[in-house]
């Protein structure tokens, strides 16, 4: 999996590659699934909901441009996979993950394998978490309408909130925005398909 995200994929920050490295996918995944787990697929986890493509899980946090000292918001943690990678790259996560059920298996997850720097809560995270908001970096993994208002006012200015966006449930376009001093410069990286991201400031 590393070896195709490196040759054929062109992911070039090696601080991710030895991140996902270090993370068990199988952990992740359905005991059903776990053959596949290192195959560059998005595979189902419980409530419909999707573990990422290994491929988009290391692309969005390339383009995070991540630091020891970040402090990362995650919106829609399903399993609990990019929380842990993320969590190898920075000093703390804030993961929102909406379904209880699996807000609290990620939490267990975590847990399991021994990551301490990441907070898990069952909310909308369109809202953002205000409580330990600004932050660095955010990462949403689930797919929009349009960047929620609440994340952009919790993005601290020179900081970096990757998203999927798309006029429909079914298709995105994966969009980099940065916060200048005075303005948010949007970039966009191709398409990509993302569950919804539902909520006050996503889909109803
Ligand atoms: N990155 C995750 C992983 O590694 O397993 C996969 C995320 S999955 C593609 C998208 C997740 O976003 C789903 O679990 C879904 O329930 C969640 N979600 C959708 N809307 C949300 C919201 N408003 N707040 C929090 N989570 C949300």
């Amino acid at each position: 999996m590393i070896r195709k995200l490196r040759d054929d994929y062109k992911i070039a920050d090696e601080s991710v590659l030895t991140a996902m490295d270090s993370v068990p996918r199988d952990f992740f995944v359905p005991t059903a699934l776990k053959s596949q787990a290192y195959r560059d697929n998005a595979l189902p986890i419980s409530a419909n909901q999707t573990i990422s493509q290994p491929y988009i899980v290391a692309k969005m946090t390339e383009l995070l441009e991540l630091k020891p000292s970040d402090r990362v918001l995650e919106v829609g943690a399903g399993s609990g996979y990019q929380s842990a990678v993320l969590a190898k790259l920075v000093s703390a996560v804030f993961a929102i993950e909406r379904i209880p059920a699996l807000a609290a298996e990620a939490n267990e997850r975590l847990r399991a394998l021994g990551i301490a720097n990441v907070s898990v809560n069952c909310a909308d995270g369109t809202n953002g978490w205000e409580m330990y908001a600004p932050f660095d970096k955010i990462l949403v993994a689930a797919g929009g309408p349009e960047v929620p208002r609440p994340l952009l006012d919790q993005l601290k200015v020179g900081g970096k909130l990757v998203i999927p966006i798309g006029a429909d449930q079914k298709s995105q376009s994966l969009v980099r925005v940065t916060r200048t001093p005075n303005r948010f410069v949007n970039e966009e990286f191709g398409p990509c398909s993302f569950v919804p991201l539902i909520g006050a400031h996503g889909w109803k």
